[in-house]
């Protein structure tokens, strides 16, 4: 049972050889374990995902098909609403919120036979890149715990990579599905803009946020993605398009896949070793027949203050709901309090640091004054983005680049705000332009005695999910020596 990935474990669910309350309950175990070393889980829904596992195998007695994701247990970003447990985004803001509903990525899992089974640790609200800022404790790597496991979605990624679960949702707004999964040493996926419904996701930045799985290999990630993805009339931004099957064309190596890779991407800042393991595997993918395009993405540099400028700025108005009366934390009552203390008094208790730092860049780039000069130029600098994308994939299927710089860096070795706002150069670009990513594993690399896997990020054009999930799959396949989990 240890390390099958979920489309087997499905496969054994759905032909009996398996029972999915079995292999529930041995989740549940591995999962309350390996939590008191990583803290990769705010709660462990054992009654609920017992009670889940038992309507699949109750299905399947009674003859009635359980559904493509039969017995699969799904753990789930603590920032996407579940009718179990508590939806928290790892903030005092939220500690006892319990959303009357599932999200819809929820409900179709449910639908597919998947098993909801725990709610996982976050960077607060999503803000972040090592899953430090966290009301309760921060994440800790698999493979070295005195490491960060990245972020925003770190407990997701530690749970998928140490393959607690079969599969982890997580979301990504500016690289935080792929870039914990590069950190952590797992399939990290997030769709095209509009693929996934937002319904019942805690909104961050409204134009940026994307749900997407986050898996121990590339069909699961296609599994998942083809079970929550679609038309969904509670989200008026999500696509109005039919969603290919990418399972049924996952194993076709594309004939002649042409990868671009930008100049800018394998960059003197990165680490020597992630440029080394990103040649390498692109050397690989050429040996295969897939030929090396050189694209110009000259823009990727700017990403950083474009997003840092527009995320806020969504986040400054979508996190003006918690405002203690309304929803979330409530300071308590003081004579002489005026309606303004108490809001002020409660967002101060209730936000962290860095989401309050979030709260004011974005109030400040939105102010009269300030708005033409910060808000209106990042919107047409992200026209320019996008429009680069265009001109580079016309000449090109995918792009190709490492999703992080470095590897895991050491928890608590990152204090300073723009610092850490840097790790995310390969990714915030793709969330500008609204088009899907993926960061497959690739290998491992040394520091102080470590051994930390690296991941190579795939862009492609938007609604190319599933040729972006296929070339991934033919990464995946050159890469055996990357398939290793972390012992816990
Ligand atoms: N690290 C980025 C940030 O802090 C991205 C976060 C995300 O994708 N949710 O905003």
């Amino acid at each position: 049972m240890n390390f099958i990935d979920a489309t087997d474990l499905r496969d054994a669910v759905r032909s009996r050889n398996v029972k999915a309350s079995d292999a529930v309950a041995a989740t549940l175990a591995k999962a309350k374990a390996a939590n008191a070393k990583l803290n990769a889980f705010h709660e462990i829904l054992e009654e609920d995902a017992m009670r889940q596992a038992k309507a699949v195998d109750d299905a399947i007695a009674a003859g009635r098909d359980p559904g493509p994701m039969a017995g699969v247990p799904v753990a789930v970003k603590d920032n996407i609403a579940t009718r179990e447990g508590r939806t928290t985004c790892s903030s005092r803001m939220l500690e006892h919120y319990r959303s009357p509903f599932d999200a819809t990525c929820i409900e179709r899992l449910r639908a597919a036979g998947a098993v909801v089974m725990g709610k996982t640790n976050m960077d607060e609200f999503a803000m972040g890149s090592s899953s430090e800022h966290c009301a309760w404790g921060p994440v800790k790597n698999p493979w070295d715990i005195t490491r960060v496991p990245g972020g925003s979605s770190g407990g997701s990624a530690a749970a998928a990579a140490a393959g607690i679960c079969g599969v982890a949702l997580g979301s990504d707004t500016g690289g935080s599905i792929r870039q914990p999964a590069s950190l952590c040493g797992c399939v990290g996926f997030k769709p095209t803009y509009g693929r996934v419904s937002r319904y019942g996701l805690v909104a961050f930045g409204s134009s940026l946020d994307q749900i997407g799985p986050l898996t121990q290999s590339v069909r699961d990630a296609a599994l998942t993605y083809a079970a929550m993805a679609g038309v969904d009339r509670r989200d008026s931004t999500s696509a109005q398009l039919a969603v290919e099957d990418p399972v049924a064309s996952l194993e076709q190596p594309i004939a002649g896949l042409r990868i671009g890779v930008p100049a800018q991407y394998i960059s003197d800042a990165n680490d020597p070793q992630v440029n080394a393991l990103v040649r390498e595997s692109l050397e690989r993918l050429k040996a295969q027949g897939a030929s090396i395009v050189p694209v110009e993405l000259p823009l990727t540099d700017v990403g950083i203050s474009t997003y840092y400028v527009i995320a806020p700025a969504e986040a400054s108005a979508n996190l003006a709901r918690f405002d203690g009366i309304r929803y979330g934390h409530r300071a308590p009552a003081r004579p002489g309090q005026s309606l303004d203390d108490l809001y002020a008094e409660s967002r101060g208790q209730g936000f962290g640091p860095e989401v309050q730092r979030r709260i004011m860049l974005g109030t400040y780039v939105l102010s009269a004054g300030y708005y033409d000069a910060y808000y209106g130029r990042a919107l047409k600098v992200r026209r320019l983005i996008k429009a680069e994308f265009d001109r580079a994939f016309a000449g090109c299927d995918v792009i190709a680049g490492p999703a992080s710089a470095t590897p895991a860096f050491r928890a608590g070795g990152m204090t300073d705000p723009l610092q850490m706002y840097l790790c995310d150069v390969y990714t915030v670009n793709t969330n500008i332009a609204g088009i899907p990513g993926i960061s497959v594993p690739i290998g491992f690399m040394k520091q102080d005695g470590a051994s930390l896997p690296v991941g190579l990020h795939l862009q492609a054009p938007a609604m190319a999910d599933a040729t972006l999930l296929r070339a991934a799959r033919m990464v995946e396949r050159l890469h055996p020596e990357a398939a290793v989990r972390p012992a816990i």
